[in-house]
Order: C-alpha cells, then structure tokens, then sequence
C-alpha cells in the first residue's frame, strides 16, 4: 500500500492518521491585468515578449509560473493554515501537547 510522507515533518503517516494536501500556485500578477490596458501598453509589451522568448528557450516551465503540492499530516496542517507564508517563524510559540 501506498504510505505517505509529511513535507514538513517528514514524519511517516500511519494508515488511521489524516491527511492534507496543500496546492499552490505562483504567477505574475500582470496576468490579471485589464485588455484594454494590455492595448494601450502594446509597445512596451512587445519589448517585454521578446525577452520573455529569450528566457523560454533555457526554462521549459512557462517564466513566473510555479506549482507546488505538499503531503501534511495534520500537526503540521494546523500550524500551516494559521501561519502559510511562514511569517511568525521568527517570533517562538508554545504547541499545547494537551
Ligand atoms: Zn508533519
């Protein structure tokens, strides 16, 4: 059977432990932007293309893009989404072991 791995803890989850999958995703935020603004901006955005074509021919990934996905056993998954970009590593907190 398949046993999984905690990403962070890198603990070995036993079959009755639960798990939690995190999925990220990391692009530019100029993706967003609006398409009449993209009109507007076409000049710069040509010069912009051609060195992204530039940097496509040494990364196979699309520039910018990244996925991530994590295995977490379920300590870690608590500590996770109170704290996902890590911010409060720096400031020491208690994990109650009840
Ligand atoms: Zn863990």
């Amino acid at each position: 059977m398949i046993r999984f791995c905690c990403d962070l803890c890198h603990r070995t989850l036993q079959q009755h432990e639960n798990r939690y999958v995190v999925r990220m995703e990391v692009f530019p935020g100029s993706e967003e932007i609006h398409p009449e603004e993209l009109e507007a901006d076409r000049d710069h955005l040509a010069e912009l293309n051609q060195l992204l074509e530039g940097l496509e021919q040494e990364e196979a990934e699309p520039p910018g893009c990244h996925q991530f996905r994590y295995d977490l056993c379920e300590q870690c998954y608590r500590r996770f989404v109170r704290d996902p970009l890590g911010r409060e590593v720096s400031v020491p907190f208690k994990i109650s072991q009840n």
